[in-house]
């Protein structure tokens, strides 16, 4: 059997400690994504940027999580990709 010797540990926790920033790079970048209109949840839920209901959007929706007074906020429903405040579909809930 081979002993992991202090270099190959060392060589082998810098890969890793690489692989797992960048991974979290990754993540934060898709978690900062807009929704696209072409997604298929935003066309299943018919999301808009502009709302067209009066008095509902995405800032005052149940499911919108963080990002207070921006003009793009996650959405829970979209996996906290981020929806614009005067945006709207049709899974809108009051906040209660
Ligand atoms: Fe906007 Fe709410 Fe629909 Fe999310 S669930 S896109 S916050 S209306």
């Amino acid at each position: 059997m081979k002993n992991v010797n202090r270099r190959d540990f060392l060589k082998l926790s810098g890969s890793t400690l690489i692989g797992l920033t960048i991974g979290g790079v990754a993540l934060r970048a898709n978690a900062a994504e807009k929704v696209d209109l072409e997604d298929p949840t935003a066309v299943a839920l018919k999301y808009v940027h502009e709302s067209k209901v009066e008095g509902k959007n995405c800032a005052n929706c149940l499911y919108v999580k963080g990002g207070e007074g921006a003009d793009w906020r996650p959405c829970q429903l979209f996996g906290g990709k981020l929806v614009a405040a005067k945006g709207w579909c049709s899974a809108w809930q009051p906040m209660s």
